[in-house]
C-alpha cells in the first residue's frame, strides 16, 4: 500500500472509530436508565408476593425507601424491635436474580413489628379485610363477609399474616377467633370463657327490664356485711385476644385459648371488654366505700392476661371472693337477662369450693335482678371455664346481660342501668358475706 492511498482512507478509519466510541457511550447511558427504571416503586408494588429474602433488612438499610413510601408514616407507632423482624423471612439469600437496590415491596410495611413465625390455621370472624401489608393504609386484597379458615404464617398482637388465594396478606389479629393445627380440624361449638351457650329456654320473649326510671337505690340491710374482706374483680377479656392455649385446669391436658376479646353490642357497638372494665372500675369504688379491700386483675384494656393468670391474681391475693365480670351474647337475639356461673359439685379441680361458689353465684343473681329488674335466668354450673377451674377461692362469673339483644344492649349503655348493675353486684357480695 502506498503512502497516498493510506492517507486517502485515513478520514474514513477515524470516522468509524469515532462512531464506535459514540455508540458505546450511548449504550452505557441507556443501561443506566434501565437500571433506575427497575427501582421505581410501581415495579415492586405490582409483584407483592415476590418477596426478597429479607425485606426488612432492605428497608432498614435503605434510607430512601421510607421517604419513597408515604404509608411508612404509620409505622413509628408500632412496638418497634427491628432486631426481631428478620425471623419472619427465610435467611437464605436468592443468588440467581440480583435484587435491585431499592425494591421496597409492600410487605416491608411489617417492618417494626415483632412477627412470630406460625405454621397453622386460624378462623376469622365475619367481615374482615385482608390487606397487602400490616397497616390499615395498605391496599385491600379482599373482604371476607363470612369467617374463613386461613393458613397462618406469622403473627403479632396487631397483625396476623395469612395465605389467601395463594397470596400472603394480613388481617387484624383481634379478628381471629381461634387457631387450629390442621385445616381439617373440627371445632366443637364451645362456649367462650364467660359466655356459656344459652339453654334452650323458650321463655325469652318476656320484656326486658325497664331501665328508664331513675331508681332510688337504698342501702340493703346487709350493706357492708363483708367489710374488711378482700374481693378480686376480674373485668373479662381485653382489647386483643391471645389465642395461644393453656390447660383448662391444673394438670389437665385439655387446652383452651388463653383469653378472647369478647363480644360487642349488636346495636350499640360497645365492646364487651370496655363495658366490663367500666362496670368493674365503678364496682371497685362501690366496694371500697363499703369497706372492702379490692384487687383488680386489670384496670386498662391494653393488657395480655390469660384466664389462668387472672385466677392466679385472685389466689395470690388470698381473695375471699373472686368475681368475674362479663356480658353475654347469643345468636338468638331474643335471649336476655342475667345469669351467674360457678363450677359443678363434681369439678375435678376445685369442687371443695362448690358450696361457697354456688352461694356467691345465687347471691349475685338475686341482688342483680333485684336492682335492675332484669329477667332472672339461672346459676349455670360448668367445668370448662379455665378461670373458674384454676381458682382457689370462691368464684363466680356474672353475665350482666345480652349484648346481642337490642333492648338490653341499649339499656346497658345507659348510666342509670349501669349504676343498678354496680349496686346489684356489690349487694350480692354483701349478701354472700352476710351468710358466712
Ligand atoms: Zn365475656
Amino acid at each position: 500500500m502506498n503512502r497516498t492511498k493510506l492517507l486517502s482512507i485515513m478520514p474514513y478509519v477515524l470516522g468509524v472509530l469515532i462512531l464506535i466510541l459514540v455508540g458505546v457511550l450511548i449504550l452505557t447511558g441507556l443501561n443506566n436508565d434501565t437500571g433506575s427504571e427497575n427501582n421505581k416503586p410501581t415495579e415492586a408494588a405490582s409483584k407483592p408476593t415476590d418477596t426478597p429474602a429479607d425485606p426488612t433488612q432492605e428497608a432498614k438499610n435503605d434510607p430512601t425507601s421510607a421517604a419513597d413510601t408515604p404509608t411508612d408514616a404509620v409505622e413509628p407507632t408500632a412496638p418497634a424491635d427491628p432486631t426481631q423482624a428478620p425471623t419472619e423471612a427465610p435467611t437464605e439469600a436468592p443468588t440467581a436474580t440480583p435484587v435491585p437496590a431499592t425494591p421496597t415491596p409492600i410487605s416491608d410495611l411489617t417492618f417494626g413489628y415483632k412477627f412470630e413465625s406460625k405454621a397453622d390455621y386460624v378462623d376469622t370472624k365475619d367481615g374482615v379485610n385482608l390487606r397487602l401489608g400490616a397497616s390499615t393504609d395498605t391496599e385491600k386484597v379482599a373482604f371476607l363477609e363470612e369467617g374463613k379458615r386461613l393458613e397462618r404464617t406469622g403473627y403479632n398482637e396487631e397483625w396476623t399474616r395469612v395465605i389467601y388465594d395463594g397470596q400472603e396478606c394480613y388481617i387484624a389479629t383481634r379478628l381471629i377467633i381461634r387457631a387450629v393445627d390442621s385445616i381439617d380440624t373440627v371445632v366443637e361449638p364451645e362456649p367462650e370463657e364467660g359466655e356459656p351457650e344459652a339453654n334452650n329456654n323458650t321463655d325469652d320473649n318476656t320484656e326486658v327490664a325497664n331501665g328508664g326510671t331513675s331508681a332510688v337505690l337504698d342501702k340493703a340491710s346487709y350493706y357492708g356485711a363483708g367489710a374488711g374482706r378482700t374481693v378480686c374483680i376480674d373485668p373479662g377479656h381485653q382489647i386483643r385476644g391471645n389465642y395461644d392455649t393453656e390447660p383448662v385446669g391444673p394438670g389437665s391436658s385439655e387446652m383452651k385459648t388463653k383469653v378472647s376479646s369478647g363480644t360487642a353490642g349488636n346495636y350499640t357497638g360497645i365492646t364487651e371488654f370496655q363495658f366490663n372494665l367500666d362496670i368493674s372500675l365503678a364496682l371497685k369504688t362501690e366496694l371500697e366505700e363499703r369497706g372492702y379491700k379490692v384487687i383488680m386483675t386489670r384496670t386498662t384494656n391494653e393488657v395480655d392476661i390469660s384466664n389462668v393468670e387472672r385466677a392466679q391474681i385472685a389466689n395470690d391475693a388470698g381473695a375471699d371472693a373472686f368475681v368475674r365480670i362479663h356480658a353475654n351474647s347469643n345468636s338468638n337475639t331474643d335471649a336476655h337477662g342475667i345469669e351467674t356461673i360457678c363450677m359443678t359439685s363434681t369439678n375435678p379441680y376445685n369442687s371443695d369450693l362448690y358450696a361457697q361458689s354456688r352461694l356467691l353465684s345465687e347471691s349475685l343473681l338475686t341482688t342483680m335482678v333485684g336492682r335492675t329488674g332484669a329477667k332472672m335466668r339461672y346459676v349455670s354450673e360448668v367445668d370448662n371455664m379455665t378461670g373458674i377451674n384454676w381458682s382457689k377461692v370462691p368464684v363466680s362469673i356474672v353475665e350482666m346481660g345480652y349484648m346481642s339483644n337490642e333492648a338490653e344492649d341499649k339499656l346497658m349503655a345507659t348510666e342509670d342501668y349501669r349504676r343498678k348493675l354496680v349496686v346489684g353486684i356489690a349487694d350480692g357480695i354483701d349478701l354472700y358475706f352476710s351468710k358466712q
